[in-house]
């Protein structure tokens, strides 16, 4: 080797060195940076939330202008649904975006746990097994979503920003994917067992427990931002007949078809729960009774005026409902005086004649104070 070559060499040996350092030092911040994915996903235990802290780090992290998840529609379903968290995609109004538990291409993600394009995919299935619920979002990585042998979803990236290296996904790239997706995975099944253990079976609304813990945490928050908050209490009338003529499931048939009245009738950010028996309580957020009142006539009337039909039988029902407010302006209350009144209200309605909303007055409130200083 001459001098020159000796040279060459060495500057050669240089870059080098420099590359796997460049290379160290963005491994290094990509793992920090994993890190606090990881703290900050698993801290969400709110669904909804989750979806979209999740694709959030894949635009910042895989730096793509969109993203997408197919996850189970509910914790129950066996149908994965597009999330409607989903940006920079363009779904096809004409497809509907749900794919079954047993599809083809869940069976397949269940076997690999690896990210593909969509080239990829075709070549590794039958092209048939690749639903145009997928085609169609023009996706350029799909990766599972799964946890301990479980498919949880599936996580669609889109457009690729091209940063000097291409838009092409390096291996390096695919693992900092299928890493994200695990830790999502793990964080929507933490998310899950929440719901699942917070959430009554049948009829899909909150438990008591968990919805006066909600309303509490809201209330206080009502104080600082002096907002009101109203509190429905809603009870199926002379619903004993059902069971009794038709049978308990008829009963339970008619509560779910109840709970899924007053839910469309709610918005996202008020929560509806199921009490007990066939008696729901709904919190109406930044809500003030007059508003309250009219939430709850238009969820008696789409409730009168719907016909249920269960084994052919038609059938008619009608429900009491019992309104009141906080007013931290006025006078607070704690969440059990809240729901306690809303019942001295329904209870007011169940006399009255049923199939009816009452708005809780001074006097009930009057009454009620009286009663929890006694006892
Ligand atoms: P009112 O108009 O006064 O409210 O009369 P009601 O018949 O609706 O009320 P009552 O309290 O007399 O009866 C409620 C019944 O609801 C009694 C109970 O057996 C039934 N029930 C409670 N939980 C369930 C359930 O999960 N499924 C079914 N099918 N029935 C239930
Ligand atoms: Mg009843
Ligand atoms: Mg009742």
């Amino acid at each position: 080797m001459n001098l020159n070559e000796k040279s060459s060499s060495k500057k050669a040996q240089k870059a080098q060195k420099a590359i796997s350092f460049q290379q160290y030092e963005k491994e290094l911040y990509d793992l920090k940076q994993m890190l606090e994915v990881s703290k900050s996903l698993c801290s969400v235990l709110e669904y909804n939330t989750l979806v979209e802290s999740i694709l959030y780090v894949c635009l910042a992290q895989m730096h793509v202008l969109g993203a997408g998840m197919f996850v189970l529609k509910s914790f129950d379903s066996d149908v994965f649904a597009l999330d409607s968290n989903y940006n920079g995609l363009t779904p096809d109004d004409d497809i509907n975006y749900t794919i079954p538990a047993n599809h083809p291409i869940i069976c397949f993600f269940n076997e690999k746990n690896l990210a593909f394009t969509i080239d990829e995919l075709r070549s590794e299935m039958k092209d048939a097994d690749i639903p145009e619920q997928i085609t169609s979002l023009e996706p350029t990585l799909i990766a599972p979503l799964k946890h301990k042998n479980h498919i949880n979803g599936i996580l669609l990236l889109g457009e690729r920003i091209d940063l000097g290296d291409g838009i092409d996904f390096s291996e390096y790239d695919r693992q900092q994917v299928l890493s994200i997706a695990a830790l999502s995975s793990i964080a929507i099944n933490n998310a899950t067992l929440v719901e699942m253990t917070t959430t009554d079976m049948m009829t899909h609304l909150k438990l008591k427990h968990y919805f006066y813990n909600v309303l509490a945490e809201k209330l206080d928050f009502s104080i600082l931002n002096e907002m009101p908050i109203s509190v429905m209490m809603l009870d199926v009338d002379f619903f004993k007949k059902f069971n009794d003529t038709y049978g308990h499931s008829c009963g339970d048939f008619v509560l779910k078809k109840v709970a899924q009245t007053i839910f469309e009738g709610i918005r996202d950010q008020d929560m509806a729960g199921r009490y007990g028996g066939e008696e729901f309580v709904v919190m109406l957020y930044n809500t003030d009774s007059k508003a309250a009142a009219l939430v709850a006539e238009r969820i008696r009337k789409t409730i009168e005026n719907e016909t249920l039909v269960y084994e052919g039988n038609k059938m008619h029902l009608t429900i009491s409902i019992g309104v009141s407010e906080y007013n931290p302006e006025k006078r607070p209350l704690s969440a059990k005086n809240l729901v306690d009144l809303a019942d001295q209200a329904l209870y007011v309605s169940k006399n009255n004649g049923r199939n009816r909303v009452t708005v809780a007055n001074e006097e009930m409130l009057n009454s009620l104070q009286k009663e929890s200083e006694a006892s």
